[in-house]
């Protein structure tokens, strides 16, 4: 009995310590009523005013009249009321307020959110009539930040709000969506605690140690350390997927001048967009184009044609294609059998081959194809055995196989991920806090081989604690939140 009040007093005093690190998030929290436009500014058929806060019912009271001539003071919460927005008896719009009371909202806090019609206006006018009787102007993100700070989301969903609010594909919006849904935060959080669970037990032993006495199980803890260590690194590795599936799949298209990149480039999107020319050595720099195929996004970046050079400005293209291979996931490769050796094919590749890359082989021009065999290509093929499997004959000028070009681009996205599937990464700032808990955990783990003393081990533990901590929000800090959220537009 007393040995379990310890050990809870001792996790209260662990939790409290690592908060105090940074900020605990309630200390920062600040009620004032805010209020914003939430829905995109300009002309639109209804355009969605939102208060947000404390006085937030009083306030729309004050400027709304309702036609049932109830008060909003007065009505239950979740109720819609169809009424005018008046300024000194002035009627400025006739609109609906939709009413939140008490902490079942958005933000968790009292929200009234107009819907009036989209003038720019309107919108003005009763953005100044809020303000005028006491709410402020809402920053960046602050609906967001205050649904944080008010417990309703981790700070890891508040950041795929905004994620899902930016998302233009399927891929992008499933994975922002899963994020939102709580992604892995429940399962950092069962890590964590079980890690705090342990922690204090260590933490508890310091208090008894002259009498040698060993609370925390060694191999049950070592079996959790395992535990999170496999559950760090495989969200580690998701980042990658999770990057590309949020930003598009790199798809680079090279090959020497010539070889039709541009024209593959303007047939895959369907319109002039890289210029086109007989004259060797035309795409200086590096076209980037983004488009979605099978709900994917894929940034397709016609490069310059790789050749040695004596041009500098084309040697600086070449530099760039490159540096664009080693950046991409997929790369295209095109070639003709006119203007290509197998040996030149097949020594590219080899030379450029990076592990984790797609490569795909083009076989281009293939309308002025003198041969009917595939004899060229199964040539390349045999050669180019445990680096690629996959060539494709097209011809860029006349469209054909391009739509299979792109079938099996679909294809090849989904073995990428089981889309929506799998938990990924596809935060910058939560790749960082796994990383770093990670390898703090790793320090853990050697220092229990080293048999190092518990208030040694406890350092490396809180250091875990930390950046696990960080992820979801249970530490953080101003300038962390100031940081997330000022990049969320107004109203959200
Ligand atoms: P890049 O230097 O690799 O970007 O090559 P371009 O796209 O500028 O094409 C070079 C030349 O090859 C142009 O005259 C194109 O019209 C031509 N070309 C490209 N693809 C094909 C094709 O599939 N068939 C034929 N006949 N000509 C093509």
């Amino acid at each position: 009995m007393f040995l379990g009040y310890k050990i809870c007093l001792k996790k209260f005093i662990y939790q409290k310590q690592i908060s105090l690190i940074m900020n605990k998030k309630n200390t920062i929290y600040n009620s004032d009523t805010i209020v914003a436009l939430a829905t995109a500014s300009g002309m639109g058929a209804i355009a969605v005013i939102r208060l947000s806060g404390a006085n937030a019912i009083q306030i729309a009271d004050q400027i709304f009249k309702s036609y049932s001539k109830k008060s909003l003071v007065d009505a239950p919460s979740h109720t819609v009321h169809l009424g005018t927005l008046e300024a000194k008896n002035q009627v400025i719009d006739k609109c609906l307020a939709t009413i939140f009371k008490g902490t079942k909202s958005y933000t968790g806090e009292p929200v009234v959110e107009f819907s009036c019609h989209g003038s720019n206006y309107i919108v003005e006018e009763v953005i100044k009539l809020c303000l005028a009787n006491g709410a402020r102007l809402a920053e960046a993100g602050e609906f967001t930040k205050r649904a944080f700070l008010n417990g309703k989301l981790a700070l890891n969903q508040a950041e795929a709000v905004a994620d899902l609010i930016a998302s233009d594909s399927k891929a992008s919006h499933q994975v922002a969506l899963q994020q939102m849904r709580g992604g892995f935060t429940s399962e950092i959080e069962a890590l964590r605690q079980e890690l705090l669970n342990f922690a204090s037990l260590i933490e508890l032993e310091l208090d008894f140690s002259e009498e040698d006495v060993e609370f925390a199980d060694r191999s049950q803890f070592k079996n959790l350390l395992k535990t999170i260590k496999t559950t760090l690194s495989s969200l580690i590795q998701s980042f990658s997927v999770g990057n590309v599936l949020k930003n598009g799949i790199p798809v680079a298209i090279v090959g020497k001048p010539n070889a039709g990149k541009s024209t593959l480039l303007n047939a895959l999107l369907n319109e002039e967009r890289a210029i086109v020319s007989d004259i060797a050595g035309t795409t200086r720099d590096t076209i980037e184009e983004t488009l979605h195929i099978g709900g994917i996004a894929f940034r397709f970046i016609d490069t310059a044609g790789i050749r040695d050079t004596q041009d500098q400005i084309e040697a600086i293209g070449v530099q760039k294609a490159k540096e664009k291979i080693e950046k991409a996931s997929v790369i295209l490769f095109l070639f003709d059998d006119k203007d290509n050796t197998v040996s030149e094919i097949t020594t590219f590749v080899k030379e450029n081959y990076r592990e984790g890359a797609k490569y795909v082989l083009l076989h281009n021009k293939t309308d002025l194809s003198l041969e009917e065999t595939t004899a060229f290509d199964d040539e390349i093929l045999q050669s180019l055995k445990g680096y690629t499997d996959t060539l494709l004959r097209i011809s860029a000028k006349e469209g054909q196989n391009i739509t299979e070009l792109k079938n099996f681009l679909a294809d090849y996205a989904q073995t990428l991920s089981h889309i929506g599937k799998a938990t990924v990464v596809t935060n910058i700032r939560h790749y960082e806090a796994l990383s770093n808990a990670l390898q703090a955990i790793e320090k853990v783990e050697e220092g229990m081989q080293m048999h190092l003393s518990g208030d040694l081990l406890a350092i490396d533990i809180r250091e875990t604690l930390y950046h696990l901590g960080s992820i979801t929000g249970e530490v953080s800090n101003e300038e962390v939140l100031g940081n997330i959220f000022s990049r969320f537009c107004i109203g959200k």
